[in-house]
């Protein structure tokens, strides 16, 4: 999940074994490799998706991964969990293995899911000052009332967490039906928000995260 990035003689030494002060040496003897290039700066920096070659031996070979997932209500958006099942136990275990979920979503909402083993990209796409909307469809109990519109733009008050939420953005689509926009993504958000209205929400589905929509191709899992 870490973005962590070492020096190039810190690396090398960690993988071979070789003390640092060794490394400067195999430098000047040309037989390091760093994504193809030559390299020729022990303090150069290395990701975990830095490709590194040593004497023609591959030290480091990751590729990034960025899953879309449709995720479907009832399975739990955690990598363990005691009584339900889990995103990933709905991908192949080869490829869930250094994966992690970027913004979940509830036990009952479906919809657009990523996963990733990218933490500086899952770090752009959540972080907050980078407001990246997720936009999501909501189905609700009741007739949805133009008060919620107002409500929902100028943010509500969490005792509970002692927060405002930010201004999110509220379309109704039908009497039942509401698109909504939030540019952070609370503990049951939406869910409480429509709570203050006294109207339950009964399908809660994302369909977007910034630029990315979810396939419609994609079936649920
Ligand atoms: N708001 C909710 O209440 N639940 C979700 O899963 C996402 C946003």
């Amino acid at each position: 999940m870490s973005g962590k990035k070492y020096r190039l003689d810190r690396f090398i030494s960690a993988k071979t074994t070789t003390p640092k002060s060794e490394v400067r040496f195999m430098l000047a003897q040309k037989r390091i490799h760093v994504d193809g290039q030559l390299a020729t700066d022990i303090n150069q920096p290395i990701d975990q998706f830095s490709h590194v070659v040593l004497d023609g031996n591959v030290l480091q070979n990751n590729s990034r991964k960025h899953i879309m997932m449709n995720k479907p209500v009832g399975v739990v958006s955690a990598t363990k969990d005691e009584q339900h099942k889990t995103v990933m136990d709905l991908i192949d275990n080869e490829n869930a293995a250094d994966l992690h979920i970027v913004g979940r979503l509830d036990l009952n909402s479906s919809g657009l899911l990523l996963l990733t083993n990218d933490g500086d990209w899952s770090r752009s796409l959540m972080s907050p000052e980078n407001k990246v909307a997720k936009v999501y469809e909501v189905t609700l109990e009741h007739t949805i009332t133009d008060e919620c519109i107002q409500a929902f733009a100028d943010g509500m008050y969490f005792s509970y967490e002692d927060i405002t939420t930010k201004p999110a953005h509220l379309e109704i689509l039908s009497e039942h039906v509401a698109k909504v926009t939030l540019e952070e993504g609370r503990y049951h958000q939406i869910k409480r928000m429509f709570g203050r209205f006294r109207n339950p929400v009964l399908a809660l589905h994302r369909v977007s995260i910034g630029e990315i929509e979810l396939d419609n191709g994609l079936a649920p899992g």
